[in-house]
């Protein structure tokens, strides 16, 4: 008789710990902090059990459903122990610890507060990951994975392979996600007594670089998985132009690195369900995006005009994002093509006081809020007609993945994410527009074509629009592959 075959087994479900510096809406600066909230809840809707760790900083308040651990944690130090207390929020399979240690913590800022950035970041995040290591012996959890991103986690695989040697987190695997590799955090050679890790690993192929301990570095050589957001960003980072000094570590750990686009999410970035917009729409019916941009004309107080495009931008506005290209070309757009322009952004003082003395000029076609508001960057998402990216390098990008899912079309330098995630025009019919060498001339082109398309072809410019809203940019595919990922990673 023939032998039943055995019915396929379920996969065992992992468990994945987060060390994260940002995690949103509670503590974010840019899209990591959108990233590892959305990744960190598809995981958990897969099936897997995902504890989050992140410090409890001072610049927001914890929710009532957040529950306070009543013994307080131990850390672990080179130079001895220390106790943080302990938050949890918990929904289903997603736990996220919030640490409460004032001495670190206890700031007006993330990483920086309107002083510059805090000297001592690098101890702040080194205790952070000895933190989530002690988390997890606390809660008598043995996670299979240790998830860290950018630097700030970077010498939590290293404590794994190192202090934890002979210990029960020794079995953990370790994935290092690069979100953004410009940031290295360097720190003086004593951190790693700070940490109690043994000097071997201060070398070149090691944490060292420059006579200081580079954090990016350490996770880059120590972590068992590398992954980063897109996969064009991936292939750039392997070459001196965007490796800031790392290709050559990133080249030697290829075969381990894995590039997977962020997703956003759905619940709050979609012109259906959006629950910070007024008027909903979709690619059949945008009367809703009509009223949208009336509103956001209205609310920057610029002509409410419904036949002028709106050409937006929601940046932090630092170096890497190219704005200095666009503030140069900025009034001769404004004088020779009939648009309006709105900026929601704020970082480098200079080109903050540049697009302020511009708008100042252009009343009647230019609007700028210096600051940080949700809200507004969900109207302007909603209500603009394209999108301005003419960033130096993009890892993945989020706000042009918002913008084609509101029928905005992202015009953007063909760089990182943004070539992965963009179909030029021209590409039948094509969901934005990119330009290859990023100058103020192709930026001036790119506006001047998208400018003229819109009031010459309206009928390819409502094609665009359609096709962009089409895109799926949702975490279902990419969270699998960090599934997978994850899988590659495990040491048993
Ligand atoms: P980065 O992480 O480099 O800042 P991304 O495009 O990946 O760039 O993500 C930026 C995120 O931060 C988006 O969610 C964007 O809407 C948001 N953001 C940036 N600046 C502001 C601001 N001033 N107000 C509101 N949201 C902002």
């Amino acid at each position: 008789m023939r032998k039943k075959r055995d019915a396929p087994q379920a996969p065992v479900p992992l468990k994945i710990c987060m060390l994260t510096p940002e995690y949103a809406p509670f503590a974010k600066v840019g899209g990591l902090g959108d990233c590892v909230a959305s990744l960190s809840r598809y995981i958990a809707q897969l099936g897997y059990e995902v504890k989050v760790v992140l410090p409890k900083y001072s610049t927001f308040s914890l929710p009532s459903s957040v529950i306070e651990h009543p013994q307080p944690m131990i850390v672990n130090m080179g130079y001895g122990i220390e106790f943080a207390k302990v938050w949890e929020l918990k929904e289903d399979n997603l736990s996220v610890y919030f640490l409460e240690f004032d001495r670190y913590f206890n700031r007006n800022g993330i990483y920086a507060d309107r002083h510059g950035d805090f000297g001592d970041n690098h101890e702040r995040f080194a205790f952070l990951a000895r933190a989530a290591i002690d988390l997890c012996y606390y809660l008598n959890w043995i996670p299979d994975i240790f998830h860290g991103h950018d630097w700030t986690a970077g010498l939590l695989p290293v404590l794994l392979d190192t202090v934890e040697r002979g210990r029960p987190l020794e079995r953990s695997g370790s994935v290092f996600t690069i979100h953004n590799l410009q940031h290295h955090g360097y720190a003086p050679h004593s951190v790693l007594s700070f940490l109690g890790i043994p000097d071997h690993v201060f070398r070149p192929d090691g944490v060292e670089a420059f006579g200081q301990v580079n954090m990016m570095k350490a996770g880059l050589y120590f972590s068992t998985k590398l992954t980063t957001v897109s996969e064009n960003y991936a292939k750039e980072i392997q070459t001196p132009h965007f490796g800031f000094g790392l290709d050559s570590v990133l080249k030697f750990r290829a075969g381990d690195l894995i590039g997977i686009r962020n997703g956003i999410d759905e619940t709050l970035w979609s012109p259906e369900h959006d629950p910070l917009i007024m008027h909903h729409f979709s690619q059949n019916d945008f009367r809703g995006k009509a009223q949208c941009k009336a509103e956001l004309q209205h609310y920057c107080r610029l002509p409410e005009d419904p036949t002028i495009p709106i050409f937006s931008v929601i940046a932090r506005l630092y170096e890497q994002k190219g704005l200095d290209y666009l503030v140069r070309i900025l009034e001769s757009v404004l004088g020779q093509m009939r648009l309006q322009f709105v900026l929601l952004g704020s970082g480098d003082h200079e080109l903050e006081s540049q697009f302020i003395h511009i708008a100042r000029h252009h009343q009647d076609q230019a609007f700028i809020y210096i600051g940080y508001n949700e809200p507004l960057a969900h109207l302007i998402e909603a209500g603009s007609d394209f999108f301005l990216m003419p960033s130096r390098f993009e890892p993945c990008g989020l706000n042009q993945m918002y913008s084609m899912r509101y029928g905005t079309l992202p015009i953007a330098h063909a760089t990182g994410g943004l070539t992965d995630t963009i179909t030029t025009y021209g590409e039948h019919p094509g969901t934005g527009f990119l330009f290859d060498d990023l100058s103020e001339s192709a930026l001036f082109h790119a506006i001047g074509k998208a400018n003229a398309l819109y009031y010459d072809q309206p009928e390819v410019i409502l094609a665009m629009r359609r096709k962009a809203m089409e895109q799926d940019f949702s975490w279902k595919t990419s969270a699998e592959r960090y599934v997978d990922v994850y899988r590659w990673a495990q040491k048993y």
